[in-house]
């Protein structure tokens, strides 16, 4: 990608109600706009980002049997009055009606449709265990939309479901979902931790939260020395106590912020029963599915990864989810032939290596143009000027690190995929 073709929207000012760290950094390095309250675009800078955290849980998921399906985000009201939910959501379900005055609501999770969708197709238990998910915008009415795409109305989840014959079916299949989920948060490069939670309002008997450790986290957990522990609904009522600092006292666990990520829960049969979602057994019992359902913050992860690395400069992308690989920055390559040639060719070697790399062909001063990528993020800068074009070498440097090094053009490649 050639910035004259991958337009970069930097910007220096910020809005008063970007308050928290991550929000700033995405407005200022030109990954989000504001539409309107809890409502974000996304600007093809951190597009990228989503869609390599995308890639990473489609992989994960493809990996444990989940086939990833794709279901309407506005959802007839029937669906929810069978469940219960129309009654019990409450004003985030953002409700509506069409022409023909029928009621929807728009997708704030999918327990209702995929429990439609799976029950007209599955009615033996030879066609069970199912493993379905898709990646898709959910829209709640938040009462407090805040800290940009962490808490937004609209942003997007993936949201799987599994369904089961047997209790203990679903009991090894919510096993391999956790044993994924922490594989798809390190390779995210988060310092995340698995809780005991609580159910809320998509129900069940059994929750346990992923929560990216960071001081702006909204939830507050109880942890042990091993990072293991509870958030603080479930901690209250596990040690009767409806204090923080009284479970502390008595427990002598530690506090610390959170950001929830992922949310993982067995459901059992609190869908399939109100919904009629039956099959037969092997011993021709009719029974009710037994379910799981299993989210991950897309958006919020990209927010959440910034909270975690960045520094007065800018984002510092994990190389797992950074937009580009390595950026290539040309000095004056408008006013020098040279410079520009030199750079044109290590930009088609490196795409020919398959790596995803920008180079920054703008007419703008170097000052500037570093600027942006130390705000934007990029891990490595392959920086190419007069010098560099006739000693036909390039200047290497880390986002991380101060020095820089004039290495060969051989050792790019090396250097950008440490
Ligand atoms: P929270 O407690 O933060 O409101 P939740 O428990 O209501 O979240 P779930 O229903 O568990 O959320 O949804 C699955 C995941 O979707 C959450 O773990 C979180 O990462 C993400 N998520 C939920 N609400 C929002 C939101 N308003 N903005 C961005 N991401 C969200
Ligand atoms: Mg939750």
């Amino acid at each position: 990608m050639k910035v004259s073709n991958f337009p970069i929207f930097t910007q220096k000012d910020i809005p008063s109600e970007a308050e928290v760290t991550s929000h700033q950094l995405m407005i200022k390095a030109g990954m989000i706009r504001k539409l309107s309250s809890g409502q974000y675009s996304w600007l093809p800078m951190g597009l990228r980002v989503i869609q390599k955290i995308e890639q990473i849980i489609r992989e994960e998921l493809n990996d444990i049997g989940c086939s990833e399906i794709l279901m309407p985000s506005v959802q007839p009201a029937e669906l929810w009055k069978e469940s219960g939910r129309w009654d019990d959501y409450g004003p985030e379900l953002l409700r509506f009606k069409d022409r023909h005055d029928r009621e929807f609501c728009l997708g704030p999770t999918f327990e209702e449709v995929i429990t439609d969708l799976v029950k007209k197709d599955v009615s033996s238990y030879k066609q069970l265990p199912i493993n379905l998910f898709q990646i898709s915008s959910k829209f709640r009415d938040e009462i407090r939309p805040r800290f940009g795409v962490m808490r937004a109305r609209e942003f997007i989840m993936k949201d799987a479901y599994s369904f089961h014959e047997t209790q203990d079916c679903l009991d090894i299949t919510y096993e391999s979902y956790k044993a994924a989920y922490r594989k798809i948060f390190e390779r995210l490069t988060l310092d995340y931790t698995m809780v005991d939670a609580d159910s809320g309002n998509i129900g069940g008997n059994k929750s346990n939260e992923f929560h990216v450790i960071a001081d702006t986290g909204e939830d507050d957990l109880l942890l042990d020395e091993k990072l293991n522990g509870m958030n603080l609904e479930i901690a209250k009522i596990k040690y009767s106590e409806d204090s923080l600092e009284s479970i502390i006292k008595k427990t002598g666990l530690m506090h610390k912020k959170g950001i929830e990520v992922g949310h993982i829960f067995k459901l059992g049969q609190k869908y399939s029963e109100k919904m009629k979602a039956k099959i037969t057994t092997k011993e021709s019992k009719s029974v009710d599915m037994f379910m799981g359902c299993y989210g991950i913050g897309v958006t919020r992860i990209v927010a959440a990864a910034i909270e975690q690395s960045h520094d007065s400069n800018g984002i510092i992308w994990p190389k797992s989810i950074s937009p580009f690989e390595a950026v290539i920055v040309e000095i004056d390559g408008h006013k020098n032939n040279e410079v520009r040639s030199h750079a044109n060719e290590i930009y088609e070697t490196l795409r020919s290596s398959k790596l995803n790399i920008i180079y920054d062909d703008r007419d703008a001063s170097f000052g500037n143009k570093m600027k942006d990528w130390e705000l934007i993020g990029i891990p490595k800068s392959i920086i190419i000027g007069k010098k560099e074009a006739k000693n036909k070498t390039v200047t290497y440097k880390s986002r991380t690190e101060k020095d820089k090094s004039e290495i060969n053009v051989e050792d790019i490649l090396g250097k950008i995929t440490k």
